[in-house]
């Protein structure tokens, strides 16, 4: 959609110049404390990907989520952007917010890459339960643990 280089310094004016900067270092967008829609040659988009498209200058791949660093759903840094793959959306955003790969993470708590990607991509309650109970004790930090 946004294939070049013009739209995309378009689109990040459109979202520089309503960008409203806090102290935290966040940029916030909107209002509202959720996702804002940003409206941009007759669409609508959210503004968190829009800002991560234009200012990354390329395109969200199919399916994935982008995901706060910060966890403000307002904000549209695109440093604090992250892409994440498909899969259980928890389990990918928790990945992204501890900058984990699933090759480190497979490797962390002594799975194969396979497994983790099984893992990642059902929607089934057994293998989250079992990713679970690795994660407890691999990472026993970790909010998905409890
Ligand atoms: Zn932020």
């Amino acid at each position: 959609m946004y294939n070049s280089r013009v739209k995309y310094a378009k689109l990040r004016g459109a979202i520089n110049s309503r960008v409203e900067f806090t102290r935290s270092g966040c940029w916030k967008f909107g209002n509202n404390s959720s996702y804002a829609i940003i409206y941009f040659e007759g669409k609508g988009l959210r503004a968190h990907r829009a800002s991560y498209e234009a200012h990354h200058e390329k395109r969200v791949p199919k399916n994935c989520y982008v995901l706060h660093s910060c966890s403000k759903k307002y904000c549209v840094n695109p440093t604090h952007l992250v892409v994440a793959p498909p899969g259980n959306k928890r389990v990918v955003s928790w990945f992204a917010k501890n900058n984990l790969s699933l090759q480190k993470f497979a490797t962390r708590v002594g799975v194969s890459y396979d497994t983790a990607y099984r893992w990642v991509k059902s929607k089934n309650r057994r293998p989250i339960q079992l990713m679970r109970e690795r994660i407890k004790s691999a990472f026993p930090d970790c909010p998905l643990a409890r």
